[in-house]
Order: structure tokens, then C-alpha cells, then sequence
């Protein structure tokens, strides 16, 4: 039992991200009060998903320029104040790019420790952090040990969003002047990405690639299948890195963590920091031409061969299917 765990949600385009909804999730699961604590001038009307995830209050910063500004600074402001006065045993943080700077700037400001990377927690009297250490090539499971508020950032995808049919959850307005030094920056512009078909955490299929496919060009037979499921391509660092597809095409350690029902590893030999950021689909396949390689360890189906000369099949074969 966790005792009293507070999740940091986080509201874009009017709603709780994904990260938060997991989060609120696995909070229920710990048992004790779970309660939601949100930044945004749209904040309240968000607070009816945020309880239907799991929160029976939420406490809700409204200020306008909490929509322009970069929200770091201030939510960590108002947060500790906020831990400080309610004092919960837990707050978990989504590893988002404002999650982090949320998580760092509250350490410091509550003096709590903070465990990033977080993979899973549990709470059996002691609270408990799963996370990935030494560039994911160590799992460890890290015991909080001091007393106070103790703030967990926790990777996207470690667990699946379920609403847990929780009413309207009480709202607390947080009354927090924003100190004029986080107004030295503010958000002038923001670009949705224009991508075609599902995103690639969102997808039910993913299909990612990595060097074996030799050619960056070789890539368009990944999109090809993509389109054919109404899939999502991803990617291995080591493509990534060599300039042939975008950042945001990362599977991994340090880009994003994918749970499709299929996930089609092409020509990726499956060094750890790519598998702990797929390792939780339902179904692998992997397309490897060396049988020994590290991959076809986690594959539920391995597929020893070239995937330059598999990948044309498989497409013929999605095609005739489809008629
Ligand atoms: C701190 C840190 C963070 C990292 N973060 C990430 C991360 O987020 N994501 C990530 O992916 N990596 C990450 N890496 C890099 C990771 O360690 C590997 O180097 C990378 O995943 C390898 O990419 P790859 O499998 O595409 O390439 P390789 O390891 O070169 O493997 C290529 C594979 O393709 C196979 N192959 C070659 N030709 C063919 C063919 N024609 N048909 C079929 N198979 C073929 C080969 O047998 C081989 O297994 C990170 C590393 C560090 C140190």
C-alpha cells in the first residue's frame, strides 16, 4: 500500500497524455489515495478523465500563461509548495520532456530523491523502483529509503491505460503565482507532426528497421507494409544515428517505448537498449540473417534470412490478401 500517491498529469491539447493515464492506472493499483495534480489553464475540464483513471482529487493550476510558457519551472514551484503543505509518499512523473524538467527542478526544491527511468513500482511497505541502468544493460530495483515525498519518473508505455470507472474526483484550485523568472521564455510556436497513419506508440503493429537493411532507401519496403496493416515504422539507433530516418522514428533506451500487438524487428540485431524499449509487445518477429543474433532470443517467430529478399514477399502476400 502506497499511501497517498500523487501523479503529475500532464494536459496537451485539452487532454491527460497517455503517460499520465498509465501512470493514474498504476497508481490505483499501489492501493492508498491516488490524486492528480495538473497545470493548465484547461486543468478542471480535465479533471473528469483524470478521475476516471483514478483520481479522487485533483488539484488544478489554471493560470493562463501556464499554456505559453515553458511549464518546468513553474510547475515545480507550485508542486513543492503543494508537497509540501499535503506531504504524499509518492509522485509519479511521466519521462516526457516536461516530466523531466518537473522531476529535477522538485527534487531539488523538496530535497526528495528522485529515481529516473522508472520501468515499474511497487509499493510493499517499502516503495520500490524497476529501472534501467548503464545505457539499459542492467535492469536494478532501487528501494526508496528516507522519509517524505519520494518523486518517480516513469518511462511511457511501462504500463497499459485502464479507466477504473472513478466518478467525478473532488477539485482543488491551486493558487500559485508564477515567479517572473520562468517568463523569460515562452512557446511562440508548435508544430503537430504531420505524419500519415498511426503513431508509432499508438500503433498496433510496428515495423522498424535497422542496419541490416543496408539503404536508407530499403526503408520505403517497411512503409510499404506499414501502409498495408495500417502499421508504424520505427527504427534501431544505429539507422537513427547514420542520418537515414528521423529521431522520432527511435524504438530504444533513448527513444520511445513501443507495446504493439506485433512488432516486426527488420535487420536489427536486438542490442538491449533497442529491446527495453519493445521487449513489451505481444507478438515479435524478427527478420535477422544471422541466427545467432541476439534478437531471435525475445522473437516469437524468428525468421533466419534476408530481409531485403523476405520484405517483397511479404508485401505480395499482404497485397493478395487484400485483393
Ligand atoms: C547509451 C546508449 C543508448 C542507446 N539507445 C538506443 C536506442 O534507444 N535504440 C536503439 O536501437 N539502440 C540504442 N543504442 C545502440 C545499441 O547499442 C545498438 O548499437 C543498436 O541498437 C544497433 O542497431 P542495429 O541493430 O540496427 O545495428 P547492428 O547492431 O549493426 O545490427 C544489424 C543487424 O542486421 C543484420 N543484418 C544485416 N544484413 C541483413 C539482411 N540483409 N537481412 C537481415 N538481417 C541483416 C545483422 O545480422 C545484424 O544483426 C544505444 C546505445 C547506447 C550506448
Amino acid at each position: 500500500m502506497a499511501g497517498t500517491t500523487w501523479v503529475f498529469a500532464e494536459i496537451v491539447d485539452g487532454k491527460p497524455v497517455a503517460v499520465t493515464l498509465e501512470l493514474l492506472t498504476k497508481a490505483r493499483s499501489l492501493g492508498g489515495t491516488v490524486e492528480a495534480v495538473a497545470f493548465s489553464p484547461v486543468a478542471e475540464a480535465a479533471a473528469a478523465t483524470l478521475g476516471e483513471y483514478g483520481a479522487t482529487t485533483v488539484y488544478a493550476g489554471t493560470d493562463p500563461a501556464y499554456a505559453e510558457l515553458l511549464l518546468g519551472g513553474p510547475a515545480a514551484d507550485a508542486l513543492a509548495k503543494l508537497a509540501q503543505e499535503h506531504s504524499p509518499d509518492l509522485i509519479l512523473i511521466g519521462a516526457t520532456y516536461t516530466g523531466r524538467d518537473v522531476a529535477g527542478r522538485l527534487a531539488a526544491l523538496i530535497d526528495a530523491p528522485v529515481i529516473a527511468n522508472g520501468l515499474d513500482v511497487a509499493a510493499n511497505g517499502d516503495i520500490t523502483v524497476q529501472s534501467a541502468i548503464f545505457g539499459a544493460t542492467q535492469v536494478v530495483q532501487t528501494k526508496f529509503d528516507s522519509s517524505g515525498p519520494k518523486v518517480a519518473l516513469i518511462r511511457a508505455k511501462s504500463f497499459a491505460a485502464e479507466p477504473g470507472g472513478g466518478g467525478a474526483p473532488k477539485l482543488v484550485k491551486i493558487d500559485a503565482p508564477i515567479d517572473e523568472k520562468h517568463r523569460a521564455a515562452k512557446m511562440v510556436e508548435s508544430k503537430a507532426d504531420t505524419a500519415t497513419g498511426p503513431k508509432l506508440e499508438e500503433a498496433a503493429v510496428v515495423i522498424s528497421g535497422g542496419r541490416g537493411l543496408q539503404d536508407p532507401k530499403n526503408f520505403d519496403l517497411l512503409h510499404q507494409v506499414a501502409d498495408l496493416v495500417h502499421g508504424a515504422v520505427g527504427a534501431s539507433r544505429a539507422v537513427v544515428d547514420a542520418g537515414w530516418v528521423p529521431y522520432a522514428m527511435q524504438v530504444g533506451q533513448t527513444g520511445k517505448t513501443v507495446k504493439p500487438t506485433v512488432y516486426i524487428a527488420c535487420g536489427i540485431s536486438g542490442a538491449m537498449q533497442h529491446t527495453v524499449g519493445m521487449k513489451g509487445s505481444k507478438n515479435i518477429v524478427a527478420i535477422n540473417k544471422d541466427a545467432d543474433a541476439p534478437i531471435f532470443k525475445l522473437a516469437d517467430l524468428g525468421i533466419v534470412g534476408d530481409t531485403l529478399k523476405i520484405l517483397p514477399q511479404l508485401i505480395d502476400e499482404l497485397k493478395a490478401r487484400k485483393g
